[in-house]
């Protein structure tokens, strides 16, 4: 009790003396004794410098850094925000790997929160493509080599039993949006097994630069299963489980026991988004919880909902209502049938049609060929409801000629699928042709941008997974879209946060496509393009959001009552802001 007593002094004299610091209770310990591992802190002084909440690094003025105990501490002078981050981006653009571009900004995430915002909402374009997917691809690859500081949560098999206690290790207890992973299937990599890591940190970061929720409602989480690539398995610097994954009870028992902990911890509003789970998994988690849990998948649900925006952008290009079109896709998967499924949803809707009469407006290719009827016994359950009656097609070529779709869309993760006789076909009896190819990253593209152009005789409606620069065909720039998930889970996850929705409905992803595809400007659609630019970001994420609330809201599954009048101004009004704060 005494020396408990001496140190709380210490810190005491520290406090009026310098401002610093954290006292350590085991700095007066000897080695031999054990020690209760606890600390005070006062965010002043060097602390307040190694804070990335509060640090502003060279921006602190005159005032705070008397007031916060900072003379000496920096240099004497004292910058903008603006002028930080024009040196910051100068930096980053100095180096040629886009890896070490990656790593400088988590080193900024690390060190200066704020900042590290600040130039990820001023330089979307440019930034989107590192912390996100290619780069973060490559860094999940190498996330063993390149770890340095934690930076979520991670729950293993070692924590089962214990996984409410884990929950409560996290320093941040008010908690809104969770992104957890299993990385058995990081983008189009593969088992990545923990290092899967990168990707809820990414999207996270995402959420908040471009939907505006605080970094500190943010949870990213990894539940390490172990892993079955044999490559990490053999790696030294591998930061896993060494061990192959766990499946069936074992496996669903420790899921079962991470979202009863959640929900425990956190509430019923926190938003739980699946990311990058194996397809089996992710279908099963999403049915199993979406009744008790708000959870959301945005490689099923977020993949469609911006896709149908795209699809319903182009239709302003092509002409017809959506029945009235008939899509093909290339790959039944994830996203493939999560695009099919809410496309029919849409139609059903517009026409008030059953849905599973507008199921048969669209046809999807796998590995085997079309989805017939007489494959349905063999199929998957989440590829049965697009067993339409066909005689036996063995691949694309054919089943574009045969089923003649307007709008063909690549979702099997397969590069180079697209062939010019596959896109010719398309153009043949299409003066518009609408093809998407959505397979990451750009090598698995179906087809390029310049390939669909030129093939179709710039005749093309495109969009793509991962980006490609304009095309010029016959002397016209051809700029082709992007259908990045980006555009709508930021959005969506304010919306549902904002309105303090209980459940994710599909007709909130509905509302979600609604809103992106509002957004698309007669400019936009003069340049060809279905998707608004991305520096406009923040403000389409507004009016999703508000969108999305509003569906909640109609539907009575939102809890923050009273609805707000204005729900644009009040999405806006709830984002975070990048910018400093002033320091008393
Ligand atoms: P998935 O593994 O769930 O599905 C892929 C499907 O394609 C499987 O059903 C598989 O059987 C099928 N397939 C594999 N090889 C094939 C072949 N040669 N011919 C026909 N079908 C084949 O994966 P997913 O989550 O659906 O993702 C698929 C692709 O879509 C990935 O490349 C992913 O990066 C991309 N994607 C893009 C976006 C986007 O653009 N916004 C969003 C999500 C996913």
């Amino acid at each position: 009790m005494e020396s408990f007593m001496k140190d709380i002094r210490g810190w005491e004299d520290a406090a009026v003396g310098g401002g610093v610091e954290d006292v350590y209770g085991e700095d007066r310990a000897t080695e031999e004794q054990l020690v209760t591992p606890w600390t005070v802190s006062v965010a002043s002084g060097y602390t307040l410098l190694r804070n990335p909440h509060h640090n502003k690094g060279l921006a602190f003025t005159e005032k705070e850094r008397d007031a916060h105990y900072l003379r000496g501490l920096l240099p004497p002078v004292s910058i903008s925000q603006e002028l930080q981050e024009k040196k910051l981006m100068h930096n980053l653009r100095q180096y040629q790997v886009p890896l070490q571009r990656y790593m400088a900004l988590m080193d900024l995430q690390e060190r200066n929160e704020k900042l590290f915002y600040k130039l990820l909402v001023d330089n979307v374009e440019e930034l989107l493509p590192v912390v996100y997917t290619p780069t973060v691809g490559e860094a999940c690859q190498k996330y063993g080599c390149i770890f340095r500081r934690p930076q979520g949560l991670y729950i293993s098999l070692k924590e089962k039993g214990k996984i409410l206690e884990v929950l409560k290790n996290w320093p941040q207890k008010s908690i809104q949006v969770i992104v957890v992973t299993d990385g058995e299937r990081i983008l189009g990599l593969g088992d990545l097994g923990c290092q899967g890591m990168g990707i809820p940190v990414g999207k996270l970061s995402l959420y908040s630069a471009l939907g505006g929720i605080r970094p500190s409602a943010c949870l990213p989480i990894t539940i390490d299963v172990g892993t079955n690539n044999e490559q990490l398995l053999k790696d030294d610097f591998y930061i896993g489980l060494r061990q192959r994954r766990a499946t069936g009870q074992e496996y669903s028992e420790l899921l079962h026991e991470f979202m009863c902990a959640v929900k425990q911890n956190y509430g019923e509003k926190v938003l739980i988004q699946f990311e990058d789970f194996a397809n089996h998994n992710a279908f099963e988690l999403l049915a199993k919880y979406g009744t008790t849990h708000l959870v959301f998948n945005d490689d099923i649900q977020g993949t469609a909902s911006v896709v149908l925006a795209g699809v319903v952008a182009a239709l302003k290009l092509v002409g017809g209502i959506l029945a009235e079109h008939t899509f093909l896709f290339l790959g039944a998967g994830e996203a493939g049938t999560g695009i099919a499924e809410l496309i029919a949803l849409e139609m059903s809707k517009q026409t008030k049609a059953p849905v599973e009469e507008c199921r048969k407006k669209i046809w999807l290719v796998d590995s085997r060929g079309l989805i017939v009827s007489s494959r349905k016994e063999s199929l998957q359950h989440f590829k049965k409801p697009w067993a339409h009656e066909h005689e036996h097609v063995g691949n694309l070529l054919d089943a574009v000629k045969a089923i003649k779709p307007t709008f063909l869309i690549g979702s099997s993760g397969v590069g180079k699928t697209f062939t010019k006789e596959v896109v010719e076909a398309m153009a043949s009896f299409n003066e518009k042709p609408v093809i998407l190819a959505l397979s990451n990253p750009t090598s698995q593209s179906e087809c390029t941008a310049e390939e669909a152009y030129t093939w179709t005789n710039g005749r093309v409606i495109f969009a793509s997974g991962s980006p490609f620069d304009p095309v010029e065909h016959n002397g016209q720039v051809h700029v082709p879209g992007q259908a990045n998930n980006a555009y709508i889970f930021p959005g969506f996850g304010l919306g549902v946060v904002m309105s303090g929705a209980i459940r994710v409905h599909d007709d909130m992803l509905l509302a979600a496509s609604e809103a992106l595809a509002r957004q698309v400007t007669q400019e936009n659609f003069d340049n060809g393009l279905i998707y608004p630019p991305f520096k406009g970001i923040r403000k389409i994420s507004a009016e999703i959001a508000a969108n999305v609330a509003a569906k909640a809201y109609e539907l009575g599954l939102a809890t923050n009552l009273p609805r707000p009048a204005n729900l644009v101004k009040y999405a806006e009004s709830c984002m975070y802001s990048p910018a400093y704060r002033n320091y008393r």
